[in-house]
């Protein structure tokens, strides 16, 4: 047998040899019958249920760059885990090792130089908390505990996209292991476009820099119940308006629907405490007797959402990006919405507007310009029903896409349950 093949005790396929390069130091090997397989192995999405031949854990970045120099030199294959968000589960496979990226989670900050140095396993709420100490912030999701190198690689929307451009936009250099050599990559680098929306196809990303910004102490979120004849009311004037929303100000349009067919609107802004001009636009949406309001700190923001989100919950997502919302299209969706199902299904748009449609290079990245990106997500409880939620949503995002063929339509790869929508170049 190949010397570098050993039998897993309790492996998957029973007594499929695993490729191995172990014994390899600061390299933990998890497997199957090892205490702590089942969360290392977990997914963000418990619908997907994958078991690799073996994980590594690596416990420093160089212990990480060495395992990952050594299984591309030989042509091995392998996965890397971050935060396990990967909505098509691209982070695990079936019977193929997986190097868990979950002990290098360290950020540095330099506060002077206004740069955020993340290793290359590190979550949203790392950073972000590592910034925050300085009063300084980059764009992140509008959750705390994705993985920042997915996020960030695959283009990365979050609230203060208006200012900062997409978290994309903000990678200043990357520490890439590429076939079995380290390369840097910054902004005099051919490969910074790829980067920048498609990083993750790059090869392992040990670190990135990103850039930070100052960003006051306090933020005012937003929110505004709709019901489904106002939205529908918004839409046509829609373009209008969104052009006119305050670069400063982030801004989310969604339409959510019960198991038992209830539908309504929801608006939601955030933007800086002191931005006279967010609520100035806010009145133009919905009179202020409509808002509620909450003062946040930034971390708050960025965490406001994690209680939604839970880790091991079930659900179908797909994103694309339009110019504009196609009333009509709303209009079949919100029909498909009202029929009684077992799912919770939401369709939301994000504006993507000021640094957001200035910045980016787009002819190469996966992350072009658009006004919207519009995310279709169905959710279930229940494991008997992941086939039939999938097929839920998939029917929820095929409205969406044919109702927006003329709104010139691209794909999100980051936020998608089809493993298609994540190649890159788009096939
Ligand atoms: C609940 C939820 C909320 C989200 N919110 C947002 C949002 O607000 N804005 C937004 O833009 N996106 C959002 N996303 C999408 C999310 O940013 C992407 O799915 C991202 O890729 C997740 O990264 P991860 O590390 O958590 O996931 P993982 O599954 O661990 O990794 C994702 C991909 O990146 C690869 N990868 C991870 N680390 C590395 C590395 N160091 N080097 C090379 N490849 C690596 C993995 O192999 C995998 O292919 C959300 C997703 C979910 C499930």
């Amino acid at each position: 047998m190949d010397p570098r093949l050993r039998v897993l005790p309790g492996g998957c396929p029973a007594g499929r040899p695993v490729l191995t390069p172990m014994p390899m130091p600061d390299v933990e090997e998890i497997g199957p019958r090892d205490a702590g397989w089942e969360p290392a192995r977990a997914l963000f999405d418990a619908s997907l249920d994958r078991w690799p031949s073996v994980v590594w854990r690596p416990y420093t970045a160089e212990a990480a760059r060495r395992l990952i120099r050594s299984l591309q030199g030989q042509g091995l294959p392998f996965t890397l885990k971050s935060g396990g968000h990967s909505a098509a589960g691209l982070s695990v496979a079936d019977a193929v090792p997986m190097v868990d990226l979950s002990r290098l989670r360290a950020v540095r900050v330099d506060p002077g130089g206004r740069l955020a140095y993340v290793q290359a396993g590190a979550l949203m709420r790392h950073l972000d908390r590592a910034a925050a100490r300085f009063g300084l912030a980059t764009t992140g999701g509008t959750v705390s505990h994705t993985g920042v190198v997915g996020l960030a690689c695959g283009g990365g929307l979050g609230w203060l996209m208006g200012r900062f451009g997409l978290a994309c936009d903000n990678i200043a250099q990357a520490q890439v292991v590429q076939g079995g050599r380290d390369l840097v990559v910054d902004e005099s680098s051919a490969l910074m476009t790829t980067l920048r929306g498609s990083g993750t196809s790059l090869g392992f990303i040990s670190g990135l820099v990103l850039r930070l910004h100052p960003v006051g102490q306090r933020f005012r979120w937003r929110a505004a119940d709709l019901s489904v004849a106002e939205l529908t009311e918004l839409l046509p004037g829609l373009s209008e308006r969104v052009q006119a929303l305050p670069a400063e100000a982030g801004c989310a349009l969604t339409l959510r629907s019960t198991p038992e067919g209830h539908v309504t609107g929801l608006v939601e802004v955030v933007a800086p405490d002191d931005s006279l001009a967010a609520p100035q636009w806010c009145a133009t949406l919905a009179t202020p007797g409509r808002w509620s309001a909450r003062t946040l700190s930034y971390l708050e923001v960025q965490r406001h959402l994690d209680a939604e989100f839970e880790f091991g919950s079930r659900s179908y997502r797909r994103s694309l990006s339009v110019d504009a919302v196609v009333p009509a299209c709303i209009g079949e969706v919100v029909d498909i919405l009202r029929a009684p199902t077992p799912f919770w299904r939401t369709l939301t748009f994000d504006v993507l507007h000021g640094r957001a449609m200035a910045e980016r290079n787009i002819s190469s990245s996966c992350v072009p310009r658009r006004r919207y990106a519009g995310i279709a997500v169905c959710r279930w409880a229940e494991p008997t029903l992941d086939a039939l939620g999938r097929s839920a949503g998939r029917e929820l995002f095929a409205v969406l896409d044919a109702g927006h063929r003329e709104a010139n339509p691209a794909r999100y790869g980051n936020y998608s349950s089809e493993p298609a929508d994540s190649r890159y170049p788009p096939p």
